[in-house]
């Protein structure tokens, strides 16, 4: 059990079924060939896209984004507002493009662990040399981590494969690095988010590169959730995809750590802090559809 690439291909489908004016295609495919879902969902010029769990154990950011994209829809239809934003006039203003899950090979290992009869387990066993995967497994099906990956101050943390930190050959070697840099570099976002878990807690920057509306943009996004804003520090501040967003154009791109507690969190506990989250977003996109 638990929310696996399954779960959330099948939510894609169901949403895409209830809503026709959304559009449901796939961005490339991952490691173990599993096709990486993009939602687009909205009407405006301002483009914005949103990403989940580009890391293994952090599955919960794909159940939240299909929940927010559902619960969105349907303020949308019954023109009721969602926690206070006018959702109709947002809808109009800016276009949401959604890939709830980047690492879907990373997932599904860290929900159910490894299986020796699959070839790319078995290379992956081979190169890793740890038998127990779940509930470590932060990595693709290469043991990259592709949170570290992108190409900006790409820097090697881990010598070789492991369950998390390795940031991979070189900039880009993965499969999964490359459909989203591919993807955001023929769509020409306005904006990126990629949300993780956890920390409670909202990044900002890269490199000092983050212009000044960026800053306001993320201080307004921590009034509405109660999550402060930082810098990143250590291994958390190169190869990261919102790191390469700012560096490659120069345009807000932001990490929100979302929740509390040790990673995996439970899908029961998306209720405890989903507003939160929800906030976040849809502050984001009324700052890009009135000051960006
Ligand atoms: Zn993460």
């Amino acid at each position: 059990m638990g929310y696996d690439y399954r779960k959330c291909v099948s939510q894609i489908n169901e949403f895409a079924a209830d809503n026709p004016a959304a559009d449901v295609f796939s961005i490339g495919e991952s490691v173990m060939e599993k096709k990486i879902y993009c939602i687009s969902y909205g009407e405006g010029e301002r483009r914005l896209f949103l990403n989940g769990a580009h890391h293994g154990l952090e599955y919960i950011t794909s159940a939240f984004l299909m929940q927010f994209l559902r619960e969105y829809a349907r303020c949308i239809k019954d023109s009721e507002l969602m926690l206070g934003y006018d959702v109709r006039t947002l809808y109009k203003r800016v276009e949401l493009y959604v890939v709830p899950m980047v690492n879907p090979d990373g997932v599904d290992i860290a929900l159910h662990g490894m299986d020796i009869t699959n070839v790319y387990h078995r290379r992956l066993i081979s190169m890793v040399g740890i038998h127990s995967f779940n509930r470590v497994w932060q990595a693709n099906a290469n043991g990259v981590d592709i949170n570290h990956n992108y190409d900006a101050r790409w820097n090697v943390v881990q010598r070789s494969p492991a369950p998390s930190k390795y940031s991979g050959p070189y900039p880009e070697s993965e499969p999964e690095t490359r459909v989203v840099t591919e993807f955001v570099r023929a769509q020409d976002f306005d904006m990126l988010m990629a949300f993780h878990s956890q920390g409670g807690e909202i990044y900002y920057d890269f490199d000092g590169m983050a212009a000044q509306r960026d800053l306001e943009a993320a201080l307004r996004m921590s009034e509405a959730s109660g999550y402060p804003v930082r810098t990143p520090e250590g291994s958390a501040s190169f190869g990261g995809c919102k790191d390469w967003f700012i560096k490659e154009f120069g345009r807000g791109g932001f990490t929100v750590e979302m929740g509390h507690g040790k990673n995996p969190l439970p899908e029961e506990m998306l209720e405890k802090f989903y507003e939160e989250n929800a906030k976040i977003v849809l502050c984001a996109m009324s700052e890009l559809s009135e000051r960006y």
